[in-house]
């Protein structure tokens, strides 16, 4: 895992790099109108947007990390694209719609997965095969069968996705360089770099060709990060689309170089829903369902159209519940006088001032008797309709 960490930092490094500061890779939206720099044939806007998602390591079992996602949670993401009826498309329609040779519908999806580990076998392929879904591998020649403890896929295993026909190649480089090697190519002059990009960028290509039978023109930038140079070596190599991990929609006349993706982190949904929320119609998808150990009025993720709820937590099933510790905080309020009830064991507490932002959250927390430490907080959010103006009671 110790490579996943490195790959996250590079990741992080790469984007703060490119950017001269240090942001959120999940908040930052890029404006991708204004990147088509004059060199590029690009072809029209046609009002299309294409979220591509970036996932790296999958697990039953291990704790969820930003490189890492639960199999569980991946399922539940690749249902709920699925029930949203958001069309995966392929790699070769997107190549297709961006080369100005095909259509896609107004609003979709493309699915990619970084570095080949063997996960992507063994967890997340069974579930896009079920679910027939299109995905994308973005494979660095290095780690192409190099077992590395059992922990990157086999060329039989790509083979294998390969001929399903639901999986599609790109480049992720020779070595996976992380930005601070590429900075010290930099640093030995641009002959040196030149010759360190045409390996990188050239015989990675060549090996996926003749390894896969292939003809591959897509590139994903280890850590994100790239120069201009690289983008005058694509030119030269043969590629066409190159990939980062800055988050944002794809437009068809996004420029080829720096084409956005959103990398969905392991332990959180927050670029997985920026991902399927589309502003170009009035499509806004489910959220994803929260499961708390207690149930709750609103629940979670709720919309409610007062805006002076009586939010409650009913607690029946802590029998040992030390009702004194009781903590509730709101979002705009801190803590707020809730009452305990013990008949019913709910705790409540109404909203006394009208809930004015789009997204309400919550905190409960409490203490068992006799124990010192309060137990994990209990949080959730639930949504106010700002649509609706009056104030029932
Ligand atoms: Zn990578």
């Amino acid at each position: 895992m110790k490579q996943a960490f490195l790959c996250l930092v590079a990741m992080y490094l790469g984007f703060a790099s490119t950017k001269g500061q240090s942001v959120d890779v999940e908040l930052v939206e890029r404006n991708s109108e204004e990147s088509t720099t004059s060199s590029e044939q690009a072809v029209a806007d046609d009002g299309s947007r294409v979220s591509i998602l970036g996932y790296h390591v999958f697990h039953k079992t291990k704790e969820e990390t930003p490189m890492l996602i639960s199999t569980a949670r991946f399922r539940k993401q690749m249902e709920l694209i699925k029930s949203t009826g958001i069309p995966v498309i392929t790699l070769a329609q997107f190549l297709a719609w961006r080369r100005g040779e095909g259509e896609i519908p107004p609003q979709s999806i493309l699915i990619t997965m970084d570095d080949g580990w063997r996960s992507v076998y063994s967890e997340a392929f069974p579930i896009m095969k079920e679910l027939r879904l299109p995905f994308t591998i973005f494979l660095y020649k290095n780690y192409v069968g190099a077992n590395r403890g059992g922990r990157a896929m086999s060329l039989n295993m790509i083979k294998e996705m390969l001929k399903s026909g639901l999986c599609s190649i790109g480049s992720h480089s020779v070595s996976h360089p992380f930005p601070s090697d590429v900075k010290k190519q930099v640093a030995a002059g641009a002959e040196a770099f030149e010759k360190f990009l045409r390996i990188e960028m050239e015989q990675s290509k060549v090996f996926l060709d003749e390894k896969f039978q292939t003809q591959v023109t897509t590139y994903a930038y280890p850590g994100g990060y790239h120069t201009p140079e690289m983008h005058v070596m694509a030119d030269k190599v043969g590629y066409d689309h190159l990939f980062t991990v800055e988050p944002g929609k794809v437009r068809r006349n996004s420029s080829k170089y720096a084409l956005p993706r959103y990398i969905v982190f392991g332990n959180n949904n927050q670029a997985f829903e920026a991902a399927l929320s589309f502003k170009n119609g009035n499509f806004s998808p489910p959220l994803l369902p929260v499961e708390l150990p207690h149930p709750t009025s609103p629940n979670p993720n709720d919309l409610v159209a007062n805006r002076l709820p009586e939010i409650s937590a009913n607690l029946h099933k802590l029998a040992n519940l030390d009702p004194e510790s009781l903590v509730m905080r709101v979002a705009g309020f801190g803590k707020v006088p809730a009452i305990f009830d013990p008949t019913s064991r709910t705790i409540r507490w109404k909203v006394n001032r009208p809930l004015r932002q789009p997204v309400c959250s919550v905190t409960l927390q409490w203490k068992l008797i006799d124990q010192e430490e309060y137990e994990n907080p209990m949080k959730w959010t639930f949504r106010i309709d700002r649509s609706a103006n009056y104030q029932s009671r």
